[in-house]
């Protein structure tokens, strides 16, 4: 199945201006009267932007595509949604004190620690730029995230958790594995950074424009599903649920897609703490590069459990095999 099927089955396209290959125009030429809502990417995970931003640095060479994209396609009365990178930003986590660190000191490239109230209020400032000036419906704030469960160990973090759970401050994820009442401490603790994180980024956006802002909670057999997204993610579904009315669900970021109908009825009982709420609770789906049979699947699930849109890229994003690596802990 092509771009087209799937924009004309229902599918929500995300475009990302360093892989899209039509103008805008061209875009809205060939779909623009089947298209009535299109995703674009605002700020990436080099910490770039696609709009002139007077706190973030500007992509070299697309750093007017979000901007005129939005514009065009508002002004044909396509909605527009803005996707902004959390703590996924190579610019930023350049800074040393800024990084994400692993237990035993090594740091991870291109993660922002998701605790830092200096990253949130300039998160906070690039949004705040983007709603002021571009006309878009919402932003979702994709990949606020921690890649696993031993991070972060950076300076900041260390300091926090020594005093919330009265440890030395030289501690190991090792030592905090060990005692329960700790684990439970240290998850919440990034449970609570991303809530900070989120908080500090939608008010901001709130006192500009009241949009609707998307918090992303990933889901995934590799990490069992709801219980890993909080354990290893810092994501947290009630959590999330009270920042913002919208979720969104990333499916199966670093698996297959589900093939056999065992595979659905199992993410269908995972997910059932999700379904159960969908009369208060708005999600929307996204996906990486799917495929006829699994755009199809989620495409039924989505109408079934009354989401409202399925967001979806054309490829997988470059970095996909650092991350998948990181995020399952390969080690590779
Ligand atoms: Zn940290």
């Amino acid at each position: 199945m092509s771009v087209k099927d799937f924009i004309e089955k229902g599918g929500t396209i995300v475009i990302d201006p360093t892989e899209f290959t039509q103008t805008p125009d061209e875009f809205l030429l060939e779909y623009g009267n089947i298209v009535d809502t299109i995703c674009i990417m605002a700020k990436s995970e080099t910490g770039s932007t696609f709009f002139s931003s007077s706190n973030a640095p500007k992509d070299q060479r697309y750093g007017e595509v979000f901007s005129s994209f939005a514009q065009i396609a508002t002004d044909i009365g396509i909605r527009v949604y803005g996707l902004v990178q959390g703590n996924l930003d190579g610019f930023f986590s350049r800074d040393p004190n800024f990084q994400m660190y692993k237990s035993g000191g090594n740091p991870i490239i291109n993660y922002v620690c998701p605790n830092q109230e200096t990253y949130w209020a300039y998160l906070a400032e690039i949004c705040a730029e983007i709603v002021n000036r571009i006309p878009i419906e919402g932003i979702i704030l994709k990949d606020v995230v921690y890649p696993r469960e031993n991070t972060c160990f950076c300076e900041n973090c260390k300091r926090n958790f020594s005093s919330i759970a009265k440890i030395d401050r030289d501690f190991s994820f090792e030592q905090i594995r060990r005692n329960e009442a700790r684990v439970d401490l240290w998850n919440q603790s990034r449970v609570d950074a991303i809530r900070g994180l989120y908080s500090t980024v939608i008010n901001r956006i709130h006192q500009e424009r009241k949009i609707e802002v998307l918090t992303e909670l990933c889901i995934d057999p590799e990490i069992q599903f709801l219980q890993g997204a909080r354990a290893q993610l810092g994501q947290d579904i009630a959590s999330l649920s009270q920042i913002s009315s919208h979720v969104l669900l990333h499916f199966y970021p670093w698996s297959n897609y589900p093939t056999t109908q065992e595979e659905l009825d199992t993410l269908i009982t995972e997910i059932a703490p999700i379904t159960d709420r969908i009369g208060e609770l708005k999600t929307s789906f996204y996906m990486w590069q799917p495929d006829e049979m699994s755009f199809e699947i989620f495409n039924s699930l989505k109408e079934k459990i009354g989401s409202k849109f399925l967001f979806f890229t054309e490829n997988q994003p470059k970095s996909y095999l650092d991350r998948r690596s990181l995020h399952l802990d390969l080690g590779v």
